[in-house]
């Protein structure tokens, strides 16, 4: 059995149209929706990740803000640059990129961030509302992760959901948004002994470590929907994910490709974020 591919290409296609006309709804009313991207430093990966924000916000008729500032810019020079941006009524979303220089806590800066315009999902505002179940932003990559597996039909009501990996912007809210979607969940990290025990078990596995070829065929269930978030490179220096893919591919029912999977599906979701913040600005 060969899995089925979801083409996160393809899906981001789909919700890139649908807020294009979000966007076009919201101009007609008098308003560009606009994201604010504060970039501090000059990592490379960094500016690629800015870059293609910036793109993507205009190929859906969206205001794109850029601060870029050097890698000595002092914490509460950051956070009055968050603050102003705050007050802005033309801003509706805003991030800072991470990962920033470390004289600046990260933590601080997130916070400083008004909830109503958290993009990214990560202020405790917004993961305290996932955790209870209220409405607020959530993190881009388990929300396009999400949006992938109802894509593919896959339903997680009373399904066994593994998710590797627990960290703050990908596996627990990637565990909420299942939990709240009716699956039973199981969280595994670097402490989890027989990992493979717990990942054969699933049949929704997703796979956030950032370890290339991690998860391999015997540990995935026959028929199980596998998402693959993790970016590695491989051997020849190309972008791989967790999972291994050519082999797991003949064992699961779904699978997402790396590159081509969960990747475009966060960059799409960021202008879901955006034009939901500019709504409800607007509401
Ligand atoms: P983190 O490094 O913050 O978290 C990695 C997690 O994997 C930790 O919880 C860690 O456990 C766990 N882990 C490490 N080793 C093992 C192991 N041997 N067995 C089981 N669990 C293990 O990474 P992120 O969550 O930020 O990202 C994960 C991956 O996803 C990375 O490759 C990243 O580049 C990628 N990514 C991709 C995105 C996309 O758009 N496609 C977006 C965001 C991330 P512990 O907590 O115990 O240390």
């Amino acid at each position: 059995m060969t899995a089925t591919l979801i083409d996160g290409k393809a899906l981001a296609a789909e919700v890139r149209a649908e807020v294009t006309q979000r966007v076009a709804r919201l101009r007609e009313r008098g308003l560009q929706p606009a994201l604010a991207v504060i970039l501090v430093g000059d990592n490379p990966a960094s500016q690629t990740y800015v870059r293609h924000k910036g793109s993507d916000c205009e190929s859906v008729g969206m205001r794109f803000v850029l601060d870029r500032y050097p890698a000595e810019l002092s914490q509460a020079a950051l956070l009055a640059r968050i603050a102003a941006l705050n007050a802005d009524p033309a801003i509706h979303g805003m991030l800072v990129q991470l990962p920033l220089p470390p004289h600046i806590d990260p933590h601080a800066v997130i916070a400083a961030i008004a909830p109503a315009k958290d993009a990214d999902g990560f202020h405790v505002h917004s993961a305290g509302a996932l955790l209870i179940g209220l409405p607020g932003f959530k993190p881009c990559t388990p929300y396009g992760c999400m949006r992938m597996l109802r894509a593919a039909g896959v339903d997680p009501k009373g399904r066994h959901a593994v998710v590797v990996g627990r960290s703050n912007i990908v596996g627990k809210p990637m565990a909420l948004m299942l939990l709240q979607a009716n699956a039973t969940v199981t969280i595994c990290h670097s402490a989890t002994p027989d990992l493979g025990a717990i990942t054969r078990q699933a049949d929704i596995l997703v796979a956030a470590v950032g370890r290339r070829r991690m998860i391999t065929a015997d540990m995935v269930k026959p028929g199980a929907a596998v998402i693959d978030v993790g970016m590695n490179q491989d051997e020849a220096g190309r972008l791989c994910g967790d999972v291994d893919f050519a082999a797991v591919r003949e064992v699961a029912g779904w699978i997402t490709p790396v590159p081509g999977g969960v990747g475009p599906m966060t960059r799409a979701m960021l202008l879901v974020n955006t034009v939901e913040a500019a709504e409800r600005a607007l509401a």
